[in-house]
């Protein structure tokens, strides 16, 4: 059974969806039947590629670390190099991908919601590109700690919104860009940064972050004339490593193992590893593994890593948990320091503490395989905005 047969009106098993009011269900259809069109569109695809080529710098190489390889006496590690790409993250596939598709659509203003502001970076960055207005929403809260990133959207032409209701944090700024959507779609395109939210937006980020793994499997094919038995990919809401799993789907023998950030432990509160602490549950919008209290309201969460701070997770993760196509486990914010270390110190390469998350799996993966085994491990950006962060944990030891 395909992925795609399995799928029914915007699910994947039990999950995704559209859980949404009235008002939104119409703007979503709007995007829904748009991509439709686009996603099969010879022309639209060429200038995607084009902008991914000469803007992005893509294809990303597929690196053989040899020295972690040998160091660690197992499997042969390959590093999917998503930290070279324009902005240092995977982020920017999809930004274009969607930003392109508003264009097409005549839409001028863009919305997007921003918790570090990794994404609202990736967003302004590709409406400054494309010539587009654009909004970004941000809790308070959230901007007094990210001034930086507050600053870098402003400088690349944004507008950012600051969101004062609730608790001032990321679920506030998503509240308040879907109400914006709802009211203003006809003129305004609501941006989504990763494999979540209501259909059509999960399919639509899988597809625009798909190049990862499709790239990833010419080259290993390349490299090595035959598929990786691991792939491995951490996961927030799920954007990279859907994009390195999804074109493996039909191959069996290829293993997916997705890396959730584990926190400090398995307690609510301590961690955001909605498939391995969580239960489905209903979450903005769309159905998925999640973390939620008693109340059903999504529960307080954490990680080293701000990318992976998230409660719940893509629903096409959740269907491939339930129905056993990959793996989920969770790694703790030491084991990601620890690994975030050991790749700067043996290939010269300093992942973000979220595909550390990955990295310390891959750790713990390659000394129980055989050398003639492949390991291919996303690192889905690089980790100078995570340095200062490091030296000052380090520091206080
Ligand atoms: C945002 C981010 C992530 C998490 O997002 P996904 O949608 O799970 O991929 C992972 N790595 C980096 C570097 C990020 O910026």
């Amino acid at each position: 059974m395909s992925r795609e047969t399995t799928m029914v009106e915007g699910f994947f098993g039990e999950f995704g969806g559209q859980y949404v009011p009235d008002d939104l269900k119409k703007a979503l259809n709007h995007v829904a039947e748009y991509y439709e069109q686009i996603r099969k569109d010879p022309e639209f695809q060429r200038e995607l590629e084009y902008y991914l080529s000469k803007y992005v710098g893509r294809p990303s190489p597929l690196y053989f670390a040899e020295r972690l390889s040998e160091e660690l006496g197992g499997a042969k590690i390959y590093l999917k190099r998503e930290d070279l790409n324009h902005t240092g993250s995977h982020k920017i596939n999809n930004v274009l991908g969607q930003a392109l598709m508003a264009r097409r659509m005549g839409v001028k203003r863009i919305i997007a919601e921003t918790g570090a502001g990794q994404h609202g970076v990736a967003t302004a960055t590709a409406c400054a590109l494309l010539d587009m207005d654009c909004t970004v929403y941000m809790g308070r809260e959230d901007m007094a700690r990210q001034e930086l990133n507050v600053f870098r959207m402003e400088l690349l032409g944004a507008k950012v919104q600051g969101v004062d209701r609730g608790l001032k944090t990321l679920k506030d700024a998503v509240d308040a860009a879907l109400e914006d959507f709802a009211q203003n779609f006809t003129n305004t395109y609501y941006l989504l940064g990763s494999a979540v939210g209501p259909y059509p937006y999960p399919q639509m980020v899988r597809d625009f972050q798909s190049v990862i793994g499709k790239e990833a499997k010419a080259q290993i094919l390349e490299d090595e004339g035959r598929l990786p038995d691991y792939v491995v990919a951490c996961v927030g809401g799920g954007s990279n490593a859907i994009g390195l799993f999804a074109p493996f789907y039909d191959d069996k023998d290829v293993q997916m193992v997705g890396c959730e950030p584990g926190g400090t432990g398995k307690e609510m509160g301590d961690n955001a590893a909605s498939v391995s602490y969580g239960a489905p549950a209903v979450l903005h919008g769309f159905r998925c593994y999640a973390i939620v209290d008693e109340s059903g309201e999504a529960g307080p969460t954490s990680s080293i890593a701000a990318g992976l701070d998230y409660p719940g997770v893509g629903p096409e993760h959740s269907f491939y948990h339930a129905s056993g196509r990959a793996k989920y486990v969770p790694v703790s914010d030491d084991e990601a320091l620890e690994a975030f270390q050991v790749l700067s110190k043996t290939e010269g390469i300093i992942p973000a503490f979220e595909s550390a998350h990955a990295v310390a799996q891959a750790l713990k993966l390659a000394p129980t395989l055989e050398s003639n085994q492949i390991i291919i491990v996303n690192i889905s950006g690089r980790g100078d905005k995570d340095a200062s962060q490091a030296l000052r944990i380090l520091k206080s030891r």
